[in-house]
């Protein structure tokens, strides 16, 4: 087997998993990078041993999770090449990913970079003059193999030195996913991802939300943190006041994943004799003022009391416990029964 090693760009999606596959089946040896963010896969880093096991077994790739999330919140900031139809900015997360694949070049000894994309299918990010902007502003000149659209461009080193063998490369084309799904057959691989993805900054409610939070919804300092961009993407939404910024789950793995993004300067507020959702007030410690704390407590309680369980017949009110860290609250509350206000406080 040759000694070559190629680091691939991977997604999970089928582009991505057929190109690191086209090319270990020429005897490359090939570290697929999984980059995440808090806008996508951030759970994976939590499992990256499983994940790994899984990629293996199911498309025979070596996959490592890079987390790229300090230099990707910066980069939202302001992309140089603009955003696309949502808050995406799909030609600088290209860039950005490849720059730190070419980072990582060294770290593994590879000679190489691959990536599945193929030429025309995405309108904005995948046409011959992006792809050249990509190459060139990533500094990959050369460097970079498509190995599905590679005999539709100029040869690459990889090619050129004769590390893969350019006729057993493709030549794909446009929108359409027949090609792709021919060759995943003859590879044996029959499972995989439909090309939704699952990139929030195309999702339009999301991606309005987080572009709402980039353009000041809450400045809770210069830098904007990774766990308050995860916090914005989970349960209800609830902007009280200028920077209360309260967040409810909506079930149990919401619920669940307050509790853990929860920082030691957060309230915590929570139903304590029936079932009913964890509520989060984003640096209660230093954005509640002493003087309106009571209505503020009423309001937070009555939120979660409203979005608790009800039981049939029974009192509206609730038990509710609001840990402010240094000091823990308890009372009853009933429901915040205004729907005008809940409207009005949404994000
Ligand atoms: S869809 Fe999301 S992950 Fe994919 S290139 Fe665009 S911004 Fe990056």
């Amino acid at each position: 087997m040759s000694k070559r090693l190629a680091l691939g760009l991977f997604s999970g999606g089928l582009d991505s998993i057929l190109a690191c596959r086209v090319v270990a089946d020429q005897g490359i040896r090939v570290v697929a990078l999984k980059f995440v963010t808090p806008f996508f896969d951030h759970d994976l880093l939590g499992q990256q041993e499983a994940y790994a096991r899984a990629m293996r077994e199911q498309y025979g790739l070596d996959v490592q999770v890079v987390d790229i999330s300090e230099g990707y919140l910066r980069l939202l900031e302001n992309p140089a090449h603009g955003f696309g139809k949502h808050f995406n900015p799909c030609i600088d997360c290209k860039i950005l990913m490849l720059r730190r694949a070419r980072e990582l070049m060294g770290v593994y000894g590879a000679s190489f970079l691959i990536t599945g994309e193929v030429l025309g299918q995405r309108p904005m990010s995948q046409r011959r003059d992006t792809l050249r902007v990509i190459e060139r502003d990533s500094g990959c000149g050369g460097l970079l193999l498509r190995p599905l659209s590679a005999k539709l461009m100029e040869p690459t080193q990889a090619e050129l030195e004769g590390w893969v063998d350019r006729e057993r490369l493709f030549d794909f084309s446009g929108r359409g996913r027949r090609q792709q799904k021919q060759l995943a057959a003859q590879l044996g691989i029959t499972d995989y991802p439909t090309p939704a993805g699952g990139c929030m900054l195309t999702d339009p409610n999301l991606a309005a939300r987080i572009k709402h939070f980039y353009h000041g919804l809450f400045s809770f300092g210069e830098q904007r943190a990774v766990d308050d961009v995860r916090l914005l993407v989970v349960g209800r939404q609830f902007k009280l006041d200028e920077n209360l910024w309260f967040i409810v789950g909506r079930d149990e793995r919401d619920n669940n994943r307050l509790e853990a993004l929860r920082s030691p300067d957060d309230w915590l507020v929570r139903m304590t004799t029936r079932p009913g959702p964890v509520g989060i007030l984003r640096h209660g410690r230093h954005q509640v003022t002493a003087g309106g704390q009571e209505e503020l407590i009423r309001r937070l309680a009555g939120i979660v009391v409203r979005y608790g369980k009800k039981i049939p017949d029974g009192p509206a009110e609730a038990d509710v416990m609001i840990d402010m860290g240094e000091e823990i609250v308890r009372g009853r509350f009933g429901p915040w029964a205004n729907d005008a206000d809940l409207q009005s406080w949404r994000i």
